[in-house]
């Protein structure tokens, strides 16, 4: 596939509150469709967590590589969340694009209203789930302080409010039926590309 084509290729954006299973469903997604999406991996000041590697789940960078590469316009966008800095790089996104795939990012619900607002062609994707399940998977993740789960909860009520704002809402109240309804978006959605592109 030529890199016309790719330019064409949707960017899909996944996103929802904290604790819906994103990481997961997008895992079981790209197991679906290896050769037509790849995970476009952020950059961000938050320090890794254990078993994480660099340039795999994210670039992981301090502030002032953060900032010079804010200044240098790499970033799609970038947001502070829950302390932290994350950005999507441009350079992830052509590179998936010239390989003939789909990007698909994983963004808070503030990054992913701006790639809608600004990217043509992408397709937004709101995964929700039951408030007990959200509070109960952020309880579950040992590896953040008391006070940062906390603050993620509130977080995630608000981000909850948010479903509306997107082009689709998947709810992940089961594994397998969420995978194939985020693969029959990805599909009818990548199949309308391709007949737009066509001469
Ligand atoms: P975590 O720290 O748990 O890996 O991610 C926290 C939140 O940041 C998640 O909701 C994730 O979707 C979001 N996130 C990850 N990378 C980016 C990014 O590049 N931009 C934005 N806006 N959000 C991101």
């Amino acid at each position: 596939m030529g890199s016309s084509t790719g330019r064409r290729l949707p960017v899909f954006v996944i996103t929802g509150p904290s604790g819906a299973g994103k990481g997961t469903l997008e895992q079981e997604l790209l197991r679906l469709l290896p050769d037509r999406l790849e995970l476009a991996v952020s950059a961000t000041t938050r320090p890794l967590r254990p078993g994480e590697r660099d340039g795999y789940h994210y670039w992981f960078l301090d502030d002032a590589e953060f900032d010079r590469r804010v200044a240098e316009d790499e970033f799609l966008e970038h947001v502070v969340y829950v302390g932290h800095r994350y950005g999507t790089l441009r350079s992830e996104i052509d590179r998936i694009r010239e390989q003939g795939r789909a990007p698909l990012l994983d963004l808070e619900v503030e990054g992913a209203l701006r790639v809608r607002d600004e990217v043509p062609g992408s397709v937004t994707i709101f995964v929700d789930a039951p408030l007990p399940e959200l509070e109960q998977r952020l309880q579950a993740r040992a590896t953040e302080s008391s006070g940062e789960i906390g603050d993620r909860v509130s977080l995630a009520r608000e981000q909850k409010e948010q479903a509306g704002e997107f082009e689709y809402v998947v709810v992940n109240d089961d594994l397998a039926d969420a995978t194939a309804a985020l693969a029959r978006i990805v599909d009818r959605e990548l199949s309308a590309a391709a007949t737009m592109s066509r001469p």
